[in-house]
């Protein structure tokens, strides 16, 4: 049995849950214990504050996690970042009020900086050789400089809305994060092959996210040409129609060059493009 520790509720709860479901992990937590075993899959789900999951998973509490890069830097603890999950996409930033004039880092020489991540904003302080104070803060970070506690604040940010409506602007990026997985040294030869069918499975959805299935009728005079446009996972499924001198091509196709893929498949005559969404896919 492996042991995952998970955000019992906040921004990573949802995504966490449905990343285990979308693995085929049934995760049965309807009266919000604080753990549960899954039905089909060696597993064991705590529900925890996420700032608690490095400390848990390096104590071998638990075996695993899934917690923000952010807490597992700031909390420093040796445990191992085994995958990028690709949601839960922040910053961490320094900010200051509107009307502060701010051209370099330099402005925060001597300042007062609030924030909850002491170590990961004291680290960009030092590398940027700034001296401010810290005021290290548990919660509403944004309203410290309104409320005259501090000159900037170090803090989370995504879409930047929660510091617009506080008055202040976003001056440095001290990092980006994402949730990641994360794992205790040492484990098991056991727990670890859950751990890498736990991986595969996450890669096959991933993979799966970043490829869409598409199908299109082509002239056979440029099946050659729309092949090569398509590299698929090793080549176009290529099926003649009833129609003489036309064919039906099939493959797979990444996100990223999607449009410009469709673009070229237009050019080259192809008609009624399908495209369809991939739930797994296992390379
Ligand atoms: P807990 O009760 O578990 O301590 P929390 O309030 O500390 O929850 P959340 O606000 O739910 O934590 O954020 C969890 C994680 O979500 C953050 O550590 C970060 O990795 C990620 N995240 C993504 N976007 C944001 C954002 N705009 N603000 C804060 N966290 C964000
Ligand atoms: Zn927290």
């Amino acid at each position: 049995m492996l042991r995952i520790a998970i955000q019992k509720s906040g921004r990573l709860y949802e995504e966490s849950v449905r990343l285990l479901k979308e693995c085929g992990i049934q995760v049965n937590n309807g009266n919000k214990q604080l753990k549960t075993v899954a039905e089909n899959f060696p597993l064991e789900i705590f529900f925890l504050r996420d700032d608690d999951i490095p400390q848990y998973v390096f104590d071998a509490v638990a075996d695993v996690g899934i917690v923000g890069e952010n807490i597992l830097l700031e909390t420093n603890k040796e445990i191992e970042l085994v995958y990028r999950l690709g949601f839960g996409k922040c910053r961490l930033s320094l900010a200051v009020p509107k009307h502060m004039k701010y051209d370099s880092l330099k402005d925060l020489e001597g300042k007062k900086i609030a924030t909850t991540y002491v170590y990961l904003t004291q680290q960009f302080l030092d590398d940027n050789k700034i001296n401010a104070e810290i005021h290290s803060i548990s919660g509403s970070v944004e309203i410290a400089p309104g409320i005259g506690l501090a000159d900037a604040i170090c803090d989370l940010v995504s879409s930047g809305s929660t510091l617009f409506t506080n008055n202040l602007k976003e001056v440095e990026t001290v990092l980006h994060s994402e949730a990641v997985l994360v794992a205790g040294k040492g484990l098991s030869e056991e727990k670890n092959h859950i751990l890498q069918k736990l991986i595969r499975r996450i890669n096959a959805v991933k993979t799966a996210k970043n490829n869409k299935y598409i199908l299109l009728n082509a002239p056979n005079h440029q099946l050659k040409n729309i092949a090569a446009v398509l590299p698929g996972s090793k080549a176009p499924t290529i099926v003649p129609l009833a129609e003489e001198g036309w064919s039906s091509v099939q493959s797979v196709v990444n996100e990223n060059d999607f449009w410009e893929v469709i673009e070229k498949l237009k050019e080259l005559e192809a008609q009624g493009i399908l495209v369809v969404p991939i739930e797994k896919m296992i390379m």
